[in-house]
């Protein structure tokens, strides 16, 4: 073959490995996935079985589930691997001892997995503000970060904006909502836009009154219409309360007010969001509802690359329709913005104060209602304790303190 030749092959296969998102001359895309066991972390698992020519994954990280973390390391091979309770971190060493793995734990563990040299990106698919800190660390060791830790930037928002910009780095949302805002934005000035529409299944107490709420079961929060995830979104998401943390996400995601995003109920979850600019066209991103696609999206943005499942059959469909969300009813999405108008420490109380409500509801120590009704007592007791511009131990603090109130206010 002669030179040109040679040449022109290389050129062309540079251009059919762009077209499907593969990488080009440095081989494959090292990733880490802090929450590897959960509903975020396997689905990134899928997509990185699906790509195996072209993503790898350097480190994982989970809280303690070992018998799934040994699967994935037999099946991924990555160089490190934390479990944060350090017991069953002894246990899968013992485990995985015929294997060239390195197992640490805790907080000292995470650090280490979330910063790893050969990894480019980091799936941040924790659940809580235990989050926050690999975020930060991943970030100042040049890291791309593809978060699904929604708490992460709802209390933290003011450091992880600055910090991306300094180093320079990627933030690309894996929230199903706030990756559809963010595909609407491609190809388009942010400074048009007039407002973003997050749209809200309204879960599965849409249209009942509170009256019906009082006798909502764990069983009952736990069955969501269209989305499978986390136990704790899901109760977060019939509550709407993962919309107002939805809500704080967005803002800090897209540098717009609050005035400026609206939430929209959709039942049937196939509109995933929108975008208004400022001569009042919309576009919006559609799609069957997987997490793959935004996961998958955030790995090999901007490209696109094939995703086996189900598409939508718009006839099939038939329609589509809208209702206002019931902010008084569900009062957490209410209190979510008051909270991020707010802003310092007050979206760190409406965060903690609702993990310790839900965890609360979860043990069916308090009843369905009384999950807002907590994050409302915790939120006006700290108004006199509000902080403007909290670092991170401020907010690691913040947190410890509204665990402290609403056991204080519960008597006990
Ligand atoms: P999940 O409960 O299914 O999984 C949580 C993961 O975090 C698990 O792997 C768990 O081991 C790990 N973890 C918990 N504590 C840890 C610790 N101390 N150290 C290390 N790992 C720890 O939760 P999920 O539904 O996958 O949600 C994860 C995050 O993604 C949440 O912030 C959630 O709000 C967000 N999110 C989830 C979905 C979804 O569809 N599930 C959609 C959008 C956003
Ligand atoms: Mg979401």
């Amino acid at each position: 073959m002669s030179w040109k030749k040679n040449r022109n092959f290389k050129e062309r296969k540079k251009l059919v490995i762009a077209q499907y998102g593969l990488r080009y001359g440095k081989g494959m895309k090292q990733i880490i996935v802090l929450g590897s066991t959960g509903s975020i972390g396997t689905q990134t698992l899928d997509v990185v079985r699906n790509h195996r020519g072209s993503l790898g994954i350097a480190a994982l990280a989970a809280g303690s589930n070992i018998d799934i973390l040994e699967r994935q390391i037999r099946e991924f091979s990555p160089k490190l691997v934390c479990v944060y309770d350090e017991k069953k971190a002894g246990e899968l060493a013992v485990k995985t001892v015929d294997l060239e793995v390195k197992i640490v734990s805790g907080m000292e563990g995470l650090l280490e997995c979330a910063t790893v040299p050969e990894a480019e990106l980091v799936v941040a698919a924790i659940v809580g503000m235990i989050g926050i800190r690999p975020v930060i660390a991943a970030i100042k060791e040049g890291k791309d970060i593809a978060l699904a830790n929604k708490e992460t930037l709802v209390t933290a928002g003011h450091i992880i904006l600055p910090l991306i910009r300094e180093h320079g780095r990627k933030l690309l949302p894996v929230d199903s909502e706030h990756s559809a805002v963010f595909q609407c934005l491609q190809g388009n000035d942010g400074k048009e836009v007039e407002k973003i529409i997050l749209t809200a299944s309204g879960g599965p107490f849409r249209g009942k009154t509170r009256e019906e709420l009082k006798k909502i079961t764990l069983e009952d929060a736990l069955k969501h219409p269209n989305w499978s995830m986390g136990k704790k979104i899901t109760i977060d998401s019939s509550t709407m309360v993962n919309k107002g943390l939805e809500v704080m996400e967005a803002k800090w995601l897209f540098g717009v007010d609050y005035d400026q995003i609206e939430v929209v109920v959709q039942p049937q979850s196939v509109i995933h969001s929108m975008v208004e600019y400022k001569d009042g066209a919309v576009l919006a991103q559609l799609g069957t509802p997987d997490m793959h696609l935004p996961i998958q999206y955030a790995l090999f943005y901007p490209h696109r690359v094939f995703l086996p499942g189900e598409r939508l059959d718009f006839a099939k469909m038939g329609y589509i329709n809208f209702e206002r969300p019931d902010m008084e009813t569900f009062s957490g999405l209410k209190l979510a913005y008051d909270a991020g108008r707010r802003g310092g420490t007050m979206p760190t109380v409406f965060n903690a104060a609702n993990e310790c409500a839900v965890a609360l509801f979860m043990e069916r120590k308090i009843a369905y209602l009384e999950i807002a009704e907590w994050i409302a007592y915790a939120m006006t007791r700290h108004e006199s304790l509000w902080k403007q511009n909290p670092d991170v131990d401020d907010i690691l603090e913040t947190e410890k303190w509204t665990y402290e109130c609403i056991r204080e206010g519960r008597g006990i």
